[in-house]
C-alpha cells in the first residue's frame, strides 16, 4: 500500500489546516453566527469537499476529503462549528449528489457547495432513534405533490438551515422500501422549526426539532425514486461514519500535541510531570489511539474509493474513531487535571465534545451490532 499523499492532497491539507486556526473558538452561538461563520467555511472548501467540480464542489474523493476533514479538526478547535459542516456535507449534500436526478442536483447542490445555503438531514425521532424503520413521519402523495405530517427531533443545523433532507414513510406496508427521501425548502409552508435545544455540547452546531403540517412538497423533490429512502440513508451513512468522523482524528493529533507540551512544561515534586511513566505512557497510548484510527479510517475511505468498502469495514471505522476520541479526550482532562476546567485550555469542552461521537450516526453499539452481523453472527 501507498502511504504517502499528492502534491495537491497534501496542499489542500495544509490550507485547511492554516485557515481553521482562525475559525475562532467554540461557544453557544446563535443560528445567525452559524451562517456568519459559515461564510469562513465555504471560503476554505468545507461546505463542498466531496461534492464533483461541476456542482461546485472541490471533487475530492473519501480518503483526500478524510485528509482535508482531519487538518480543519486539528486546526479549529471549535468541534461544534466542523461538525455543523460536515453533517451539512456528508448527510444532507452527499445523498443528493449521488442519488438526486440532474435537474435537482443542478437546483440545490451548487448552493449547498458554496456554503450559499445550509443543509440539515432529519430522520430520527422520538420514537426512532437507533431503530429508523419506526418512523411515523407519513408522505402521501396528492396531485403532483407530497403532504408531510410527523416531527423530527434532533436535527442538527436546523434553526439556521436553508434545506432539510427528510425520511418519511409513504407506504408503510412495504417497511424498509417503504421509506423516502425529500429535499424540503426550510420556508415551506407548515414546516416549523422550533427553538434551538440547550444543549451541553457541539454547541456551535443548533439543532431543534422540525415538525411538518400538511407541508406540500413537489414530487419533484424526491431525492431518487419513491420507496429509496432508507437505501439512501444507509449510503450517506458511509460518508458520515468516515469523512465525519475525520474531525475527531484532528482533535486527537491536537490533545495530543498539547498533551506532550503540558507535560513538559507542568512542573510538580520539582521536575516536569512528563518524568512521570503513568504521565508519558497515557500520552503514548493517546498517540496509539491516534495512528490505529486514523489507518483503519483511511483504510475504509481507500475502499470507498475503489467501491470495495462493506458494512463491516465502514462500522469498524467509526466505532474505533468514536471511542479513540471520547479515551483521548478523557486522558487529556487527567492529564491537564485543574487547569483542564479553564476556558484558556478548553480540555473539558473537548470531551463534552468527543462524548457524542458515540450516539450521532449509530450509536457504538449499534455499530457493534454491524460488525458482528458482517461476521456471520
Ligand atoms: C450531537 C447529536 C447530533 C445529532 N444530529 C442529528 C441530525 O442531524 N439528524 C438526525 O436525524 N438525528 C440526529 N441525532 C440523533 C441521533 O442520530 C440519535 O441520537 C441516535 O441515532 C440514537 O438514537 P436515540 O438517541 O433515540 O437512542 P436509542 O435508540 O433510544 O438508544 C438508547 C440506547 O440503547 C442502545 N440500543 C438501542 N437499540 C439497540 C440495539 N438494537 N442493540 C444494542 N443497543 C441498542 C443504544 O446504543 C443506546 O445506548 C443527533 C444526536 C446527537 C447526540
Amino acid at each position: 500500500m501507498d502511504f504517502s499523499w499528492t502534491e495537491r492532497q497534501q496542499a489542500a491539507h495544509d490550507r485547511v489546516l492554516a485557515g481553521a486556526r482562525a475559525l475562532g473558538a467554540p461557544g453557544p452561538a446563535a443560528p445567525a453566527d452559524l451562517r456568519e461563520r459559515w461564510a469562513a467555511c465555504a471560503a476554505l472548501g468545507l461546505t463542498g469537499l466531496s461534492v464533483p467540480e461541476e456542482l461546485g464542489g472541490q471533487g475530492y474523493d473519501a480518503l483526500t476529503t478524510a485528509h482535508v476533514v482531519e487538518a480543519a479538526g486539528r486546526g479549529c478547535p471549535d468541534m461544534g462549528l466542523l461538525f455543523a459542516v460536515t453533517a451539512h456535507l456528508f448527510a444532507t449534500v452527499m445523498p443528493i449528489v449521488e442519488h438526486g436526478d440532474k435537474a435537482l442536483r443542478e437546483e440545490v447542490v451548487p448552493r449547498l457547495a458554496d456554503g450559499t445555503w445550509i443543509g440539515a438531514n432529519a430522520i430520527t425521532e422520538q420514537e426512532a432513534g437507533s431503530d429508523v424503520t419506526a418512523l411515523r413521519t407519513t408522505a402521501v402523495r396528492h396531485d403532483g405533490h407530497y403532504v408531510l405530517n410527523g416531527t423530527k427531533t434532533f436535527v442538527s443545523n436546523a434553526p439556521a438551515a436553508d434545506l432539510l433532507l427528510v425520511y418519511a414513510v409513504t407506504d408503510p406496508a412495504f417497511g424498509f422500501l417503504g421509506v423516502t427521501c425529500f429535499a424540503v425548502d426550510r420556508d415551506t409552508p407548515g414546516v416549523t422549526v422550533g427553538a434551538p435545544f440547550d444543549k451541553p455540547t457541539l454547541d456551535s452546531c443548533p439543532a431543534a426539532t422540525v415538525t411538518f403540517t400538511d407541508a406540500r412538497v413537489p414530487a419533484s423533490r424526491v431525492v431518487g425514486q419513491p420507496g429509496q429512502g432508507a437505501a439512501i440513508f444507509q449510503s450517506s451513512m458511509r460518508w458520515e461514519r468516515t469523512c465525519l468522523f475525520a474531525g475527531y482524528l484532528g482533535q486527537m493529533a491536537r490533545l495530543t500535541d498539547e498533551a506532550v507540551q503540558h507535560a513538559l512544561d507542568r512542573r510538580q515534586f520539582g521536575h516536569p510531570i512528563a518524568a512521570n511513566q503513568a504521565v508519558s505512557h497515557r500520552i503514548a497510548d493517546m498517540r496509539l489511539r491516534l495512528e490505529t484510527a486514523r489507518l483503519l479510517l483511511h483504510r475504509t475511505c481507500w475502499l470507498m474509493d475503489r467501491g470495495e468498502h462493506t458494512p463491516l469495514d465502514i462500522a469498524l471505522a467509526k466505532l474505533h474513531t468514536a471511542e479513540s476520541a471520547v479515551q483521548t479526550a478523557l486522558d487529556a482532562t487527567q492529564l491537564f487535571a485543574g487547569s483542564a476546567y479553564s476556558t484558556r485550555t478548553d480540555i473539558a469542552r473537548a470531551l463534552g465534545d468527543a462524548l457524542p461521537a458515540r450516539t450521532f450516526s449509530g450509536t457504538s453499539d449499534i455499530q457493534r451490532e454491524l460488525i458482528a452481523k458482517g461476521l456471520g453472527l
